[in-house]
């Protein structure tokens, strides 16, 4: 996986302050940070997700002008914009927050080593972001004990259990000789840090700052090991092949690893023709790629990545000759499902089912994007599951 800081796509400075944004289009600040003062950070925290709901049901009560109802609506949605305006906190009215605890909460955060540990360790903020909005740190606390280990430095959260760090250090040694063993050990380096990752992912590579970030709480070895094979490998196309990136990202759309359709447009010829059984088509617009198989299509999404949240699954029948109109509707389908055609590398190495392929795409999420692709590639070469010309283009990049 990779992070362009999208999870946090809005940080917005204002004179008191910054409001961060989670996510796209929300229209309440996840959080508000203002200013220290003697007391600390005072942050105002909002759930956008149950204020959308919230303020839907509120609405809805109101139209059918259910009592009370009116009243909260207005509550609610007055604090929220406010908030999202970044008004001063003494211009709030604050006994709204304490009314509504599952939608807005308030705390105060002593320093700035207990705003880092909020903002970057359980919220994933990079850590170059932090030092942009908040100054470097005070490297006076322990929340985390650094060690260089095997050419990396690793951020161990500091209560981490003895054996547990025993468990990820045996994960790391093993990256390393994997590395090692095709002649890449130096891209083992760099900072390697603990954080919980949202969603059915142990771990990320930061485009930013370079980091790696590992879940602590991932339980299956294995598939950290897997997963810091990949993480790696964009941080060798990012770090150490940055020249051949171009070539990558050509040879990527020559395949037809995307299909560029604008948004309820159309899937240019060009692509059509290559389309077989089995193929499977990527929508870049709205993250759905679309499988053929027989006569029928499959819709699948792949908007967090490997396995997905799921959605029902329509049979549509149709021909090639036939997608754009299929295309048109199938964005407006509210029933879809995911279902991974290619092998989902997850899925498949968590079940340790060794499998070649020669395939350009040797997964669903190798179709992503150019870096993710290149990642899978790497990352099925280094276990020795490719063969091929798939298998020659490898290494030629290494
Ligand atoms: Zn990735």
């Amino acid at each position: 996986m990779l992070l362009t800081e999208a999870k946090f796509s809005g940080y917005l400075p204002f004179s008191g302050g910054l409001l961060i944004f989670a996510g796209r289009g929300k229209d309440v600040p996840s959080y508000v940070v203002y200013n220290p003062t003697s007391s600390g950070y005072d942050i105002i925290e909002a759930k956008p997700i149950v204020y959308s709901k919230l303020t839907t049901e509120l609405w809805a009560n109101k139209r059918n002008l259910l009592p009370g109802s009116a009243e909260a609506y207005q509550e609610v949605t007055y604090l929220a914009s406010r908030l999202r305006l970044g008004w001063p906190k003494d211009q709030l009215d604050l006994s709204v927050i304490s009314k509504y605890p599952k939608v807005f909460g308030m705390r105060t955060i002593r320093d700035k080593n207990s705003l880092h540990q909020l903002l970057c360790v359980d919220n994933q903020m990079s850590d170059l972001m932090f030092t942009k909005y908040f100054g470097e740190l005070e490297h006076s606390d322990n929340a985390e004990e650094v060690e260089d280990y095997k050419g990396m430095k690793i951020f161990f959260p500091s209560q981490m259990r003895d054996s547990r760090k025993k468990d990820f250090h045996r994960v790391f040694e093993d990256l390393k000789g994997m590395y090692n063993k095709h002649g890449l050990g130096k891209v083992i380096t760099g900072n390697v840090k603990f954080s919980s990752i949202s969603g059915n992912v142990l771990g990320l590579y930061y485009t930013a700052s370079k980091e790696v970030r590992v879940d602590p709480a991932g339980k299956d070895l294995m598939r950290l090991y897997y997963t810091l094979i990949h993480e790696f490998a964009h941080k060798y196309y990012y770090e150490f092949i940055p020249g051949k990136i171009p070539s990558i990202e050509a040879k990527f759309r020559e395949l037809g690893g995307i299909a560029k359709v604008k948004s309820k447009g159309f899937i240019s010829t060009a692509y059509e023709h290559k389309l077989g059984i089995n193929d499977v088509l990527t929508y870049a617009g709205k993250n759905k790629s679309y499988l053929k198989f027989g006569k029928n299509w499959k819709i699948s999404s792949t908007a967090k990545g490997i396995e997905l949240s799921s959605v029902q699954m329509p049979q549509v029948k149709l021909t090639a000759s036939s997608i754009d109109a299929f295309l048109n509707s199938g964005f407006e389908a509210e029933e879809m499902k995911v279902s991974v055609v290619r092998p989902s590398f997850a899925h498949d190495f968590s079940h340790k089912q060794k499998f070649m392929t020669s395939d350009w795409f040797p997964t669903s999420y190798s179709m992503t994007n150019p870096s993710e692709w290149f990642a899978e590639m790497l990352t099925m070469y280094m276990i020795g599951s490719l063969e091929g010309d798939v298998k020659k283009y490898v290494e030629s990049l290494i």
